[in-house]
């Protein structure tokens, strides 16, 4: 019997099969988040912290990269408290981790309207100016309710001022319902050990966090670290440099690639001397070329801004794209390279590619690079 146009489809699905058949072949642009390689980062990370706590900085979906995985596997590797910066985040973060006692601070402390939802989730919230230290301390009403607090040491974004710092501590007694049991700030230059900042603001959050005595300390994100012991306080607080990206915005040898984007060459043709290739015909052969297409475009989160400078890794050797980066497709020059060949997968960001290259090749950050790769790449994770 029908109830409508449609017919039901009985028997196998031919798109199931499709997507089976589909699952062997890689015909997509693949993510691999190596969560060894992510383990041994933290571990580096730990060491060089001295006795501070490492708190993962996991907003963004963990950079991109897949916050649920990583924070399991950080939480393997000890880790306790993690950062979000959206609510959304935190909830989907205190989902993953089911049953484990994480501490999760909120960057984004308590927006309006958003306090139950915090509590009911069990989010710290990083509370970043006077009314959200208000808004809080009404919510809790009866009870007492944890927070962290941000001091703005010089970066002018989130947190409170110095002065408002000393304000709020004449007005403790009327906020009784909050506990401040971590101060934090953050550093506008931690990638730059020789920028005065650094020091500026390392000293206002010493003063600063004075005025709150029984609260732990927290400064350092992944730069920080490496600035030195002053910076470490009781919890530092990493990104970058878990997933793979050195703490002063260049290649780091002791920090390994945690996320490898390859594409599989879809064509190898020949373009004669004297033809361009690519929108805006902005390369043109100076020899007979041997040219690889890949399946890999902006549309995957590879920048357009790529060309003129990007390349990508294969059989042993940077090859050069050729020609502007198009939504699904670019050009790399595979002339004297008898390896490449439909089916091969070219490597355009991982261990032979660092991630910090292809973001400065592309006029980028590997923040941005490893936050920009779209839903399209495939993600694959390994390790154990
Ligand atoms: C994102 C963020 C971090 C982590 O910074 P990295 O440079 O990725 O190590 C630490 N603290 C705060 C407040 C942040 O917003």
């Amino acid at each position: 019997m029908r109830s409508s146009g449609m017919t039901k489809w009985v028997g196998p699905s031919p798109l199931a099969a499709l997507s089976a058949k589909a699952a062997l072949v890689t015909e997509t642009s693949v993510l691999t988040l190596d969560l060894d390689a992510l383990a041994s980062n933290h571990a580096v990370l730990r060491a060089q912290a001295g006795g501070a706590e490492i708190a993962p900085a996991v907003k963004a979906d963990g950079y991109g990269l897949g916050a649920a995985l990583v924070a399991a596997r950080l939480w393997d590797e000890g880790a306790r408290s993690f950062y979000v910066a959206r609510l959304s985040e935190g909830l989907a973060l205190r989902r993953a981790l089911g049953d484990r006692a994480a501490t999760i601070y909120l960057l984004d402390g308590v927006t309006p309207g958003s306090a139950p939802a915090i509590e009911a989730a069990r989010l710290t919230p990083v509370l970043n100016s006077l009314p959200q230290i208000e808004a809080w301390n009404s919510h809790a009403r009866g009870r007492v309710l944890d927070a962290a607090l941000h001091i703005d040491t010089g970066m002018n974004r989130l947190g409170l001022r110095p002065e408002e710092a000393v304000v709020l501590t004449g007005a403790m007694d009327r906020l009784g319902h909050v506990n401040i049991d971590l101060v934090i700030s953050h550093l506008a230059c931690a990638s730059e050990p020789g920028h005065p900042l650094n020091a500026h603001q390392l000293t206002r959050f010493t003063e600063t966090a004075a005025l709150f005595p029984d609260a732990r300390r927290s400064l350092a994100n992944s730069g920080g670290i490496f600035l030195g012991d002053d910076y470490r306080f009781d919890q530092a607080r990493p990104g970058i440099s878990l997933y793979g990206g050195g703490p002063r915005d260049v290649p780091d040898a002791r920090i390994k690639a945690v996320a490898t984007l390859e594409a599989p060459i879809l064509q190898v043709r020949v373009m004669p001397r004297g033809e361009s290739i690519g929108y805006g015909a902005t390369y043109t052969a100076s020899q007979t070329t041997r040219v690889a297409i890949l399946a890999v475009g902006y549309a995957d989160g590879l920048p357009r801004a790529a060309h003129p400078r990007g390349a990508v890794w294969f059989d042993g050797a940077r090859r050069p794209l050729l020609g502007r980066v198009s939504m699904d497709l670019i050009a790399v020059d595979v002339t004297d390279c008898d390896a490449a060949r439909p089916g091969a997968m070219m490597q355009v960001i991982g261990p032979d590619l660092p991630v910090d290259d292809a973001a400065a090749a592309a006029g980028t950050t590997a923040y941005e690079l490893l936050t920009r790769i779209a839903p399209r790449a495939r993600r694959v994770a390994k390790g154990g």
